[in-house]
């Protein structure tokens, strides 16, 4: 079952999000949301805390799921990625919310980047970006240290590779998150307030991680940041957001040079 959601250059989005409804309890935080992204783009979410943001990256990494309509042919509800549906499966013809296995699956292709790094503490360096590449992917021991290896180059920390986490700065190991999310060749990498638990000092260097990946990759970003020196340096398109809904969006120059709507002007004018 194709996505619903047609474009006109016949491009295919890589993430489809149709009418989306993810509610806790009475809170309502996405209300029939629409938005996409194509291959290759590098989306930033900005706007205030608690307007849904994290959300997206959550039902995205599938650690959250979005709350089922009736009738998700009629009223969609639907996460698709590649054309395909993501938090729902084909049953019968239909759409049904997703099982774990389906889920499973289909997240393999999505990294995620934290802001707390999550690094695996009990494990050196190498072994970080080496144990997903051989439990999950089932690449030798020697192809995923390989693979280390040219990670740990592009994020400069090749010689901290026999180090335990605690021995690295918060940025050298947001680094080092950044290399074992790129480790398994994900086709989204899912960015989540990296650079909010670093001393401001350790934030560039991030960064210039960030823009090396931007530079040297196709890959498709989807950031959520307080950080607007990201937003600009890193994405090619800033969404801004306020209440789970897409207040206004465009190319970081004409988000924050010409912003048209008042929530947004009023949001940058705190934030900068
Ligand atoms: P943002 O990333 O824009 O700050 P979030 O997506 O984290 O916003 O949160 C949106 C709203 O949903 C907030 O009001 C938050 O408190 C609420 N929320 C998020 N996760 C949960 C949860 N697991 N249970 C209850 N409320 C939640």
């Amino acid at each position: 079952m194709q996505s619903p959601i047609t474009d006109p250059s016949g491009a295919e989005p890589l993430i489809e999000f149709d009418r989306v409804d993810k509610s806790f309890g009475d809170l309502k935080v996405l209300d029939k949301l629409n938005f996409r992204v194509d291959p290759g783009e590098r989306v930033t979410l900005i706007g205030p805390s608690g307007s849904g943001k994290t959300t997206i990256l959550r039902l995205l990494m599938t650690l959250e799921k979005v709350t089922p309509t009736a009738d998700p042919e009629t009223e969609g509800g639907v996460i698709y990625v590649e054309g395909k549906p993501y938090s729902h499966m084909e049953k019968g013809g239909k759409l049904v919310p997703a099982s774990e296995r389906w889920l499973r699956q289909r997240r393999s292709r999505v990294g995620m980047v934290f802001q707390q790094f999550n690094l695996f503490p009990n494990m050196k360096v190498l072994r970080n970006v080496t144990e997903a590449q051989v439990h999950v992917a089932g690449r030798s021991k020697a192809e995923a240290e390989a693979k280390a290896g040219e990670l740990l180059e592009l994020v400069g920390l090749s010689e901290k590779a026999d180090e335990y986490p605690a021995r690295l700065s918060g940025g050298q190991q947001q680094r080092v998150a950044i290399a074992r999310a790129l480790a398994m060749d994900p086709d989204i990498l899912l960015l989540d307030e990296v650079t909010s638990a670093l001393d401001p000092e350790l934030v560039a260097d991030v960064l210039a991680v960030l823009r090396d990946v931007a530079e040297t990759t196709s890959i498709t970003m989807l950031c959520v940041t307080h950080e607007m020196g990201f937003a600009r340096d890193v994405s090619n398109r800033v969404l801004m957001f306020d209440n789970g809904q897409i207040v206004e969006q465009g190319a970081p120059e004409a988000i924050f040079s010409e912003p048209q709507e008042a929530r947004t002007q009023d949001f940058l004018r705190a934030v900068l």
